[in-house]
């Protein structure tokens, strides 16, 4: 190919699903590209220490383990872009993926944009932004000590951050829409358990009140509509994310929350040519590992896909 613009692979997205695609095509020769968008490494490099990859008996951290799976995708030639996707064009082969205003040509893709934290929309949430609202509580919880904070959510997240949070704030209160919980009964428990945390039940955040941080919450009641006042320190959403493919639009499958629709035991998606892996397409598991495997399998798919076109 003389074209210095095209590739055999191109991978949107450089979370753990991305760089393990990247690994697995560089070592295949099909030299890929990776456009690693607008959080390089993706969702790992918010979290501190990283106990559950295997192969880390010690843990490592999320910024670390990211960046060794970089430099063992370099290392077998695959090449890193620090450029933001904004539109492609998957209505002919070879494909086109638009970044930082240069078009990029590839006979496949993969896409591993991942997912983002869903925030509650509400205007005054956006104010107090990084002043007193996080959606990570490993990065920010630190700043917390001994204070009192909300963290809003019924999931796994929800229960996992108040728990960690309890480390550093004196009091954690769970703020839930409703009574049902979407989060594992152990997990609960041990939310139950734990002296600090506090459930606010049937409850939503109307307001966020501060001068220049967050100093009080208007609660509103799900059920009776009362409205009410709280002093409080500090919010960490925990409410569920949001797949990253709105770049896309209706150019490929996606359900009806957004995920890119992919066939069972497999990485196709609906375009032939066109594979899409971790949490993008998937909302169930949602792990580093269960990421990279799935980086793996579009790998593998991808060059199929080739050796099938030669
Ligand atoms: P989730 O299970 O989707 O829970 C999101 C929670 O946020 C729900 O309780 C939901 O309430 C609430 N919510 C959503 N939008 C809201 C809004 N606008 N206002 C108020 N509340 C809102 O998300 P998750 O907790 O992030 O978990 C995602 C997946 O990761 C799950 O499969 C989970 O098991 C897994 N996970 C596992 C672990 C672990 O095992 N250690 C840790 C974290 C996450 P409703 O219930 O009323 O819809």
């Amino acid at each position: 190919m003389g074209d210095t613009n095209h590739y055999k692979v191109i991978i949107i997205g450089s979370g753990p699903a991305g760089l393990t695609a990247a690994i697995y095509a560089a070592r295949a020769n099909i030299n890929p590209l990776v456009l690693e968008g607008n959080q390089p490494g993706g969702q790992l490099t918010i979290t501190t220490e990283v106990d559950n990859y295997p192969g880390f008996a010690e843990g490592i951290t999320g910024p670390q383990l990211m960046d060794e799976m970089r430099k063992q995708a370099t290392r077998f030639g695959a090449v890193s872009k620090f450029e933001i996707v904004t539109d492609v064009d998957f209505s002919k082969r070879p494909f086109t993926v638009t970044a930082e205003g240069q078009n990029y040509t590839a006979d496949s893709i993969i896409i591993a944009t991942g997912a983002s934290a869903r925030w509650l929309g509400i205007e005054s949430e956006q104010k107090f932004m990084g002043f007193g609202i996080s959606a990570c509580a490993t990065c920010d919880g630190f700043f917390f000590k001994d204070k009192e904070i909300i963290v809003v959510g019924g999931g796994d997240s929800a229960m996992e951050e108040a728990i960690f949070l309890t480390k550093f704030a004196s009091k954690v209160y769970i703020v839930h829409r409703r009574e049902g919980f979407r989060s594992s009964k152990i997990m609960l428990e041990k939310a139950r358990k734990n002296e600090k945390i506090e459930f606010l039940l049937n409850k939503v955040i109307e307001e966020i009140k501060g001068e220049k941080t967050v100093s009080s919450v208007v609660l509103k009641d799900t059920q009776s509509e009362e409205l009410s006042e709280m002093n409080i320190d500090g919010i960490f959403m925990a409410i569920g994310h949001i797949p990253n493919t709105q770049v896309f639009g209706d150019k490929i499958d996606s359900d009806e929350s957004g995920y890119i629709k992919t066939e069972p035991a497999s990485t196709r998606t609906n375009i032939e040519g066109v594979f899409a892996c971790g949490d993008v397409q998937d909302k169930i598991y949602r792990q580093a590992v269960t990421a990279a495997g799935s980086g793996c399998m579009a790998a593998i798919d991808a060059e199929k896909f080739l050796e099938a076109q030669e």
